[in-house]
């Protein structure tokens, strides 16, 4: 009997069987016979999900055997980038092209499709998440037709397609919005949280890219800062926090030890009053919690699911063991997140109903009524996704 699970292991599942898609036609192909015999399908990236998007009793696509560049054009910076390409192994080639990112999250494991679906990003005040980078799409529908979607082609389904939350179809491959290859300096200290908190707007302003960690049960927070730079790269590599050398070479970062988190994004001038909320929260009632609490930020956007949907952002994230239970830490920091108006991580932990997350996304209707004409027996939904399908 086949299994799958997410990278933490808090999701497994024993799906009918675990289907690796090499090419769009067998993509096509896979969806024709699930829907003919009546079997759910999910797609599965690199399963860094920490929320129930991927498992389903049906069949599971991994669609990692569509790697790789497909074609660009230098004229735009664009490149069409086959879906399961895991983000490490785009820098080079990319750069080889003479082109990059504009900005990845803080691990690079993720699938290029699996990051886009949930609305991946790093941090950055001026810097959009990777689903806003997402010019085109081509995609197996539920029909077994190959489908391809811009802003001027399919534009609902385009729209709709930049965050997918894999509810669309199997994404074959993306076209994305690149940037000419850059380099960057990474510096970074350690400092007290009290004396941090006052420099943080000048900090945000000042940088590229500026977070920082607070560890719970100390008073000792680490900042991160990384801007563009001309200097020489330096090898190899050096550990994180000092490195200099090209963007795909300093944006990722080793996290393996397993756990769980909770992310939210908040309007950007809320950020520093909702952190102060959840660090009181943690001195108060969670004294044992030791994990480190990250802030980070990410410019607006119009990708319709988008967590920076019309709005400049900050993301607070929570984390835990992945061996403790956290849901009494969760729930009560989601009630701090949601009285500021809060959005959660579409691939992290969240306890939202349909209806509160139709409050939180302006688009919700409208995402769903393109999701629902292109897949109406809801051959791409698991259990998660229809409890928070609307009803019609
Ligand atoms: C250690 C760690 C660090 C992280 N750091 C960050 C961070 O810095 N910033 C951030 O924003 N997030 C971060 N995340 C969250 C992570 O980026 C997201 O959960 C992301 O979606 C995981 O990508 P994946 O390839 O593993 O996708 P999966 O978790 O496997 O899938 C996610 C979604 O993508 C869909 N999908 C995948 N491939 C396809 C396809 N070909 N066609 C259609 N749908 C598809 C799935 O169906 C699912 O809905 C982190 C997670 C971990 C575990």
């Amino acid at each position: 009997m086949v299994s799958w699970s997410n990278w933490s292991g808090r999701h497994s599942v024993r799906p009918e069987d675990v289907h690796f898609v090499r090419s769009e036609d067998d993509a096509c192909g896979v969806t024709r016979d699930a829907q003919a015999r009546g079997q759910s399908i999910r797609v599965a990236g690199s399963g860094h999900s920490h929320s129930p998007l991927v498992p389903g009793n049906g069949i599971i696509v991994d669609s990692s055997g569509l790697s790789g560049i497909k074609s660009h054009d230098p004229q735009t910076n664009r490149a069409w980038i086959w879906a399961g390409s895991k983000i490490y192994s785009l820098g080079r080639p990319l750069h080889d092209l003479g082109l990059a990112l504009k900005n990845q999250g803080d691990i690079d494991r993720q699938a290029l499709a699996g990051a886009c679906a949930t609305g991946t990003h790093g941090t950055g005040r001026q810097l959009q998440n990777l689903s806003a980078a997402v010019t085109g799409a081509r995609i197996a529908l539920a029909s077994g037709e190959l489908l391809e979607c811009s802003a001027t082609q399919n534009d609902k389904i385009w729209q709709a397609s930049r965050l997918s939350l894999g509810s669309l179809g199997i994404t074959t491959a993306l076209e994305m919005q690149l940037c000419p290859a850059y380099k960057l300096i990474e510096s970074g200290f350690n400092t007290e949280h009290d004396k941090l908190v006052p420099r943080i707007p000048e900090l945000v302003a000042k940088h590229e890219r500026f977070e920082f960690f607070w560890y719970p049960g100390t008073d000792q927070a680490t900042v991160k800062i990384i801007d563009r730079t001309d200097v020489e790269a330096r090898y190899p590599v050096d550990a994180e926090g000092s490195r200099v050398a090209w963007n795909y070479e300093v944006l990722p970062n080793h996290r393996p030890h397993f756990h769980t988190e909770m992310e939210y994004s908040v309007p950007a001038e809320s950020g520093l009053n909702c952190f102060a909320d959840i660090r009181q929260l943690l001195k108060r009632d969670f004294p044992d919690v030791v994990w480190p609490v990250e802030y980070r930020t990410v410019a607006a956007d119009d990708v319709w699911l988008s967590m920076a949907n019309g709005r400049g952002t900050v993301t607070i994230s929570v984390h835990q063991d992945i061996k403790a239970d956290e849901t009494a830490y969760y729930q009560a920091c989601e009630e701090i997140f949601l009285t500021y108006g809060g959005r959660p991580h579409w691939g992290k932990v969240n306890y939202l109903d349909g209806s509160q997350l139709a409050t939180a996304h302006p688009d919700w209707q409208a995402w769903w009524a393109v999701r629902d004409e292109v897949d109406p027996d809801g051959l791409f939904l698991n259990s998660y996704l229809k409890s928070l399908q609307p009803d019609r």
